[in-house]
């Protein structure tokens, strides 16, 4: 009786990891043709200047319109991209892509004409033998500037490959390339290690802006770690501000710029001009050449 109930069991676990493996493949194979056919597309969110009130920078966050499955958030694709290498011709897809739009911000969204713009980078991609010359082939084929190009990476992501990685990072800022360090607070790496990267921006987690309600409420912590950029030279973003209240708290700690809600969700690159203007809500921001 134990036996054919074990022999079930043991049926019944092997149809639910088929199924699984199969869905995945399925997963897979429909990514792998995304990034082929043009079902990626790039969104932007702007990041504000706190002195200003100015944007000076966007981050392209990568979106999938999934035949059948609508529109996906990275969240949903990017950790199999990464598990599968697919990451790879992905993230390759989202630089040269990234740069072809923020070099055609002076024409086409001339409130971003100066502004930088941010792109993400996994560990596997950033520690691939081909990635710096991806970096150097999508500065070279859009013109952008590397001045107006920054990386963004974590900590997890220079945890895995420690010496390879920082080798990397010093080349990318050899070319001008600018290095920010992202989600900061939610990885594991040492004072010291965050001290040694060439990275000049550090981003301050949404979960260390969360608690704050206004100017000396719920600021502790984000304090704590305007205080330590500060002191290691670097520049700091909060990222995930939601409120006004929130915006002005961490002007007067200090924080330098600012990404969130507050200002603006992540828009499609056709509608960052209307967006930026919006955000500077000045008259003198030149409007495009038609
Ligand atoms: P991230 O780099 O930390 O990007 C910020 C995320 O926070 C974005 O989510 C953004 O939409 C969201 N966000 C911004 N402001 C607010 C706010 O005020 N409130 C809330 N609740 N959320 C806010 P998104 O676009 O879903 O991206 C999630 C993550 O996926 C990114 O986190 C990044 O790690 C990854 N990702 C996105 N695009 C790419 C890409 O092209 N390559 C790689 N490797 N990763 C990417
Ligand atoms: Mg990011
Ligand atoms: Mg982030
Ligand atoms: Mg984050």
């Amino acid at each position: 009786q134990a036996k054919s109930r074990g022999k079930d069991q043991i049926v019944v676990f092997d149809e639910a990891m088929a199924g699984s493996a199969e869905q995945r493949m399925d997963d897979e194979i429909a990514l792998a043709r995304a990034i082929t056919e043009e079902q990626l597309t790039l969104h932007y969110q702007p990041i504000i200047g706190l002195d200003t009130g100015r944007p000076v920078s966007a981050e392209a966050l990568v979106r999938w319109h999934r035949p059948g499955h609508g529109m996906q958030a990275p969240d949903r694709f990017i950790p199999m991209a990464e598990d599968s290498g697919l990451i790879i011709d992905l993230g390759r897809w989202v630089l040269h892509q990234a740069c072809r739009d923020a070099a055609a911000w002076p024409d086409r969204a001339p409130a971003m004409a100066d502004a930088t713009v941010s792109v993400n980078v996994s560990a596997r991609q950033l520690t691939h033998p081909r990635f710096l010359a991806d970096l150097q082939s999508a500065l070279a084929e859009s013109g952008l500037p590397p001045e107006r190009l920054i990386l963004e990476i974590t900590e997890t992501a220079l945890i895995s490959a420690p010496e390879a990685a920082m080798e990397t990072l010093h080349a990318v800022r050899a070319c001008g390339v600018q290095l920010a360090l992202d989600d900061f607070g939610t990885g594991y790496s040492s004072l010291s290690y965050v001290q040694k990267l060439p990275a000049s921006i550090l981003k301050i987690d949404k979960s260390f802006v969360d608690p704050i309600s206004g100017p000396g409420a719920g600021t502790a912590l984000s304090e704590v770690v305007i205080k330590l950029a500060e002191a290691i030279g670097m520049r700091t973003v909060a990222e995930g501000v939601e409120s006004p209240e929130q915006a002005t708290a961490l002007r007067l700690l200090g924080c330098h710029r600012g990404q969130g809600y507050t200002w603006s969700r992540p828009v499609p690159n056709a509608e960052l001009q209307d967006a930026a203007m919006r955000l500077a809500g000045a008259a003198d921001v030149p409007q495009p050449a038609s």
